[in-house]
């Protein structure tokens, strides 16, 4: 897919919103929802999403959907660096496969990066479930 077409409503983040697959939840609202990444290029890797736009990428997010998302970014980056005292974090946002997409639901990246720890391979292995909620609780207590 690339950054033409329609919403497609069985993306795996479309699900996650509906709660048809499990996620694990850092925070949300009635506007946002952040997440562990279940294939994490870096311990901590977590995701931002709204729970209301079909925009697919950042080229057709509603202006004030994109502020929301901007917003929750911010928090969810101070949130990972109090929690896990990452020597740095990335924040990236792909649009269209080219770009490097492959769920087609708007979504921001946080990546903590650790000195002397090379980052993770996009789309590489999936992480232990129990781990995640393990990160999920100590970023959210730094909420
Ligand atoms: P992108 O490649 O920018 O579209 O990012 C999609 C991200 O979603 C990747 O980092 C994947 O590891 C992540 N991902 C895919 N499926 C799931 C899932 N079921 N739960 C959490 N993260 C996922």
């Amino acid at each position: 897919m690339s950054l033409t077409g329609s919403y497609d409503d069985a993306n795996i983040f479309a699900k996650i919103v509906r709660g048809e697959i499990p996620s694990v939840k850092i925070f949300e609202d009635d506007a946002v929802l952040a997440f562990m990444d279940a294939f994490p290029q870096s311990r901590g890797h977590a995701l931002v999403i709204s729970k209301t736009s079909k925009a697919r990428n950042i080229l057709e997010v509603e202006p004030q959907v994109l502020a929301e998302l901007a917003a929750a970014t911010q928090k969810l980056a101070r949130a990972v660096t109090a929690a896990l005292k990452p020597d740095g974090v990335v924040v990236t946002q792909f649009n269209g496969a080219p770009a490097g997409q492959t769920v087609f639901h708007l979504h921001f990246h946080v990546i903590p990066r650790y000195e002397g720890e090379a980052l993770g391979r996009h789309g590489g292995g999936m992480a232990d479930i129990d781990d995640l909620k393990a990160l999920a609780a100590k970023i959210s207590a730094a909420l």
